[in-house]
């Protein structure tokens, strides 16, 4: 899936930059104002720019409650059809607000911009980036506004990427474009040692690897988004993780070379479907998710339970119509497979937290000490992730975030 053919062909002598807004950065006129006031600085030092916009606001999500209320288990391919609506809007908005401050500007849809995804409805995968309309515009001076989180597959159908995606567009544009740098920018001062919300003491990064941004990524923190993060590494694309509206040295993606200092972070994850599955029955189960194309965060095999059982955590966002799943999990596997409800995962990511028993203990006897009851371990050469009720995920999150390095 990185193995992306992109149609590399930068044009001489003009330095390109994607920025990409977040839903938040462009919520109403007033900030779509400021962006593209942002915007309008940064072509004036001899730039061309490419500017990737998420919806405004809550948009998705209230597209999505109206779908719901039509129907539990929407057809995927209208869903992407309703989804894509609201980035169309944020595009139009900025560019008019371009034209107003005198930028020539002009948007496209995904489509428009060339992002050939598969066929994978509501969680495509970008296949090829054919930026030929882009460098036509760029090349006619014009700051090309693209609507983030969508594509469109060979068979001409509109396509989404997963909840966050539009982070993947910027970084898939700025791979094909080979722009100097993919600045995303969001409502936080870039990547925080845990949710600000959640951890008051949480400090800013100032860079931090591929590795542990994607770690951090898939397990919860909303900052970046995982795949995005993933054609990044694999594109050797630099991320900045930046403030849409206050100034601040945001976090930089990966850091500058070999100083890199190790670091430590912890995120957590309510939004999970966790289910203990009879092993027999796992590969079936796989299938049926693979069909569905629901991916897992992650298997664990023989988790404590009256038989062998595993482990599988299905990250929910993209699983539009949990209800219609599970029944249809009960009609094919009965008792094989059971959802638990109400877990959700702490996970501290840094080199050795989960490798080093000593620092498992420490994490594990913290859990103990507050009395949480923890259901499961997995661990990586990143990561030790904690599978807990999600009542207990704020605190736990502050109390192992507390035991992390402070800044510097
Ligand atoms: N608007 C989409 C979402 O909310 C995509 C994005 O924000 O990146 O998930
Ligand atoms: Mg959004």
């Amino acid at each position: 899936m990185l193995k992306a053919q992109l149609t590399k062909q930068p044009p001489a002598g003009m330095p390109i930059i994607v920025q990409k807004y977040g839903g938040s950065s462009v919520a109403d006129v007033a900030r779509i104002r400021k962006v593209a006031e942002r915007v309008r600085a940064r072509t004036a030092d001899g730039h061309r720019l490419v500017v990737v916009v998420s919806a405004m606001g809550d948009t998705t999500d209230e597209l999505l409650g109206l779908a719901k209320e039509v129907s539990l288990d929407p057809p995927r391919r209208e869903l992407d059809m309703l989804l894509t609506c609201g980035e169309r809007i944020s595009m139009a908005l900025l560019s008019m607000a371009l034209h107003e401050l005198g930028v020539p500007a002009i948007s496209f849809t995904g489509s428009q911009s060339g992002i050939i995804t598969d066929e994978s409805h509501a969680s495509a995968r970008i296949v090829e980036v054919r930026p030929v309309r882009i460098l036509e515009e760029l090349q006619a001076g014009r700051v090309v506004i693209v609507a983030g989180y969508q594509g469109v597959s060979r068979k001409r159908e509109v396509t989404t990427l997963g909840r966050g995606g539009s982070d993947t567009t910027a970084v898939a544009l700025a791979a094909a474009l080979q722009a100097e740098v993919c600045e995303i920018f969001s409502d936080v001062d870039g990547v925080f040692s845990a949710d600000p919300r959640v951890v008051p003491e949480a400090h800013r990064l100032a860079s931090l690897g591929y590795d542990e941004m994607q770690e951090l990524a898939s397990a919860g923190a909303r900052v970046l988004n995982a795949q995005a993060v993933e054609w990044a590494k694999a594109n050797g694309i630099a991320l900045h993780a930046l403030h849409a509206h206050a100034p601040g040295p945001g976090t930089r993606i990966p850091g500058a070379g070999a100083g890199q200092v190790p670091v430590t972070a912890v995120a957590s994850d309510a939004d999970l479907l966790v289910l203990l599955v009879r092993t027999e029955t796992l590969g079936a189960l796989l299938s049926v998710l693979a069909e569905r194309r629901v991916r897992t965060r992650f298997v664990l095999g023989q988790a404590a339970g009256p038989s062998a059982d595993t482990l599988v955590a299905v990250p929910l966002a993209d699983v539009h119509g949990p209800a219609a799943l599970l029944a249809e999990l009960e009609r094919s596997f009965g008792h094989a497979v059971r959802a638990l409800s109400g877990l959700g995962t702490v996970t501290v990511v840094g080199a050795g937290v989960g490798t080093e028993p000593g620092r498992l203990a420490t994490t594990l006897s913290t859990a103990a000490v507050l009395g949480v009851e923890v259901h499961a371990v997995h661990t990586g050469p990143l990561h030790a992730t904690l599978l807990v009720s999600v009542e207990d995920l704020p605190e736990l999150t502050r109390a192992l975030h507390g035991l992390t390095d402070g800044p510097g």
